[in-house]
């Protein structure tokens, strides 16, 4: 899809652009922010599976930049398996969120203090098998939680995107043994035809005598909850969130239209990802270098 077709089609990535934000998502933690107060008191913060950016920027321009006073308080610990572009006041660790040694190397840049918040916009590569892909989601949701327990102060929030599909039930049993209030939402910013949501989850209570672990997370038999049926099985409490009356992630605007009373133009993107791992099929694609049982018939792509 060209950028202004794409343009025309979602205004929350044209506003991104306009906006200086590295992706369309961070109109997501704004708008969770709006609801929850995310940021209130807040001054060690885990953005895990972070790249591009965009989260840790939103964390970046509420905690540093509008609070300049907070500028030597503030500690931002961002974490992906892909490079990501420095931010001021972003500390980056290029790691695995499944794995210990991520989490003892986040500790060591809070001195000792734990985390006020951890947010999580973790999502694997979709395969378009919905099944696999709910399961990996949810996987990923649950390596988050896992992490987390290891980072949070009692009484923190923790966020992070879910799929809310058919044993959306069962992650949220799993979040409230550690947290004593988990909401779901649906920011304004996520597509409807997506079935991407967010829970936060506030106030971290872990079970007396848990030690985190990064071995086995589920203290909740899945299987107890799949045998639950009609009442008995929990309905999870669930809200939209964002200004409603504000712009719908799923409408098409047209690009006459001003925003703000500027005219439109169309924008190259904030930031190019940073060696992203599809880089080298593109150059081959480029290059006409992909495997090909018959190359003359292959098409040149000029899209990319
Ligand atoms: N919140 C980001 C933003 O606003 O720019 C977007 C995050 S993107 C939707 C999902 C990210 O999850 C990808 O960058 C991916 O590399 C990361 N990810 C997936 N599995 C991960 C893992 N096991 N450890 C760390 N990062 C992971």
């Amino acid at each position: 899809m060209g950028r202004s077709s794409k343009d025309k089609r979602d205004i929350y990535y044209r506003l991104a652009k306009e906006d200086g934000w590295r992706a369309r998502s961070a109109f997501k933690l704004l708008q969770l922010n709006d609801d929850f107060d995310l940021f209130n008191g807040v001054s060690r913060v885990v953005d895990l599976c972070a790249a591009p950016g965009s989260w840790s920027q939103v964390l970046s321009r509420k905690l540093i930049e509008e609070r300049p006073e907070n500028k030597d308080k503030v500690k931002i610990v961002a974490v992906d398996l892909q490079a990501m572009a420095p931010l001021p006041g972003v500390t980056q660790i290029q790691g695995d969120i499944t794995k210990i040694s991520t989490a003892h190397e986040i500790i060591s840049h809070f001195e000792g203090e734990e985390a006020d918040l951890v947010i999580s916009d973790g999502a694997p590569d979709v395969t378009g098998l919905h099944d696999i892909d709910e399961y990996i989601q949810g996987q990923l949701l649950i390596a988050a939680l896992n992490i987390t327990t290891h980072l949070l102060k009692n009484g923190g929030v923790f966020v992070a995107k879910i799929f809310r599909g058919k044993d959306v039930d069962i992650l949220y049993n799993q979040l409230k043994v550690f947290f004593s209030t988990v909401t779901i939402c649906k920011p304004r910013s996520s597509r409807n035809s997506s079935i991407e949501s967010f829970v936060v989850c506030q106030n971290y209570s872990p079970p007396a005598g848990y030690v985190p672990t990064m071995c086995n997370p589920l203290l909740v038999d899945p299987n107890q909850f799949k045998s639950l049926e009609g009442v008995n099985r929990i309905v999870v409490p669930f809200m939209a969130c964002g200004d409603l009356s504000g712009y719908d992630s799923d409408q098409t605007y047209p690009l006459t239209t001003s925003i703000g009373g500027k005219e439109y133009q169309t924008l190259s993107p904030i930031q190019e990802p940073i060696n992203p791992p599809y880089q080298t099929a593109c150059l081959l694609k480029k290059t006409n270098g992909l495997a090909s049982s018959d190359k003359t018939e292959q098409p040149q792509s000029r899209d990319l």
